[in-house]
């Protein structure tokens, strides 16, 4: 994987490559001690070439939008996971959905049994919860509603294949394959037992990049069964069986620290040294040689400085 800070760069027709808006699971933190993953609930840009596509928007979407009002398409196509607050609340905030009236939204939602979001984002921003409505917003919604393990083929011809995953409420694993590559992202899941899942297996065999959910450690598992989360040693287990090539770790527990994830890290990457932590304004070129340029801390030498620039834009 080829692994940089900077601002997103237009990318080769032929590339596939994945940006963390947010990283951070079930609710939003700032604090010295979050500098490094960032505390923003989860937001992935996929670009297939110059195919884009959002997953997801929790509070990431907020520095999406900041970034990208120039050079977004008119059409936007969210695909959402499920739909609890740390993957929607963000999406009032995208200020290319509140400013630009001739921006079109297409949302797709796979958890619902083939409702879209619509109903559910209607109820949810909405007085007294939210003091306006998403139709008060300047662009269109177009809400698509899918069942999960459904392919989505959308007017360009492009393909994305889905996968249901076990979630209260349920939600949606995404593949996205383009110039010979392939990304697979696995959140919001807890494992089964026995583990791997074969279907889950099958989904992701070979993946250049799969993106799992990483929000305990095994040792911190057993109290917080049920909740619908996995571990990175699970995504380690399902990765290894499914010749999975690199993983990140994502939806990463509130409470855990820089130097926290920093360790986890460490023995993340002591089992699979393909594998890593996300961080948030992280850019992967899936398939691309990764990179990762570190100071004697072990943390990245320019994740700073863009954290640094994301905060005063
Ligand atoms: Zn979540
Ligand atoms: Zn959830």
């Amino acid at each position: 994987m080829s692994n940089t800070y900077g601002p997103t760069v237009p990318a080769a027709n032929q590339d596939l490559v994945l940006r963390f808006w947010g990283v951070r699971g079930s609710t939003p933190v700032s604090g010295p001690q979050y500098v490094e993953f960032g505390g923003s609930t989860p937001c992935l840009e996929v670009r297939c070439g110059q195919r884009m596509f959002i997953v997801d928007a929790g509070s990431g979407i907020y520095n999406l939008g900041q970034g990208h009002r120039t050079d977004l398409p008119r059409e936007v196509d969210l695909l959402f996971s499920h739909l609890h607050l740390d993957h929607t609340a963000g999406l009032p905030f995208f200020k290319p959905a509140v400013l630009d009236c001739d921006r079109v939204i297409n949302t797709y939602c796979g958890n619902l049994g083939g409702e879209s979001a619509g109903p559910t984002l209607d109820r949810l921003f909405a007085p007294p919860l939210f003091p306006v409505t998403l139709d008060k917003l300047c662009c269109t919604f177009n809400h698509h509603g899918f069942e999960a393990g459904q392919t989505l083929t959308f007017p360009d011809g492009t393909r994305v294949d889905t996968i249901g995953l076990n979630h209260p409420q349920g939600s949606v694993g995404y593949r996205f394959e383009h110039g010979g590559r392939r990304l697979c992202l696995i959140s919001d899941i807890e494992h089964s037992d026995p583990w791997p899942d074969p279907a889950l297996a099958d989904f992701v065999a070979g993946a250049d990049l799969m993106v799992y959910d990483g929000m305990f450690t095994d040792g911190e598992y057993p109290t917080c069964r049920g909740w619908g989360h996995s571990t990175w040693q699970k995504g380690v287990e399902l990765a290894q069986v499914a010749g999975v090539k690199a993983l990140a770790i994502i939806h990463l527990h509130p409470a855990h620290s820089d130097t926290a994830l920093r360790d986890m890290e460490a023995d993340l990457q002591a089992e699979m040294p393909t594998a890593f932590i996300a961080r948030e304004s992280q850019s992967i070129t899936v398939g691309a040689p990764r990179a990762v340029s570190r100071r004697a801390s072990g943390r990245p030498a320019v994740a700073r400085e863009v954290r640094r620039r994301v905060k005063v834009a």
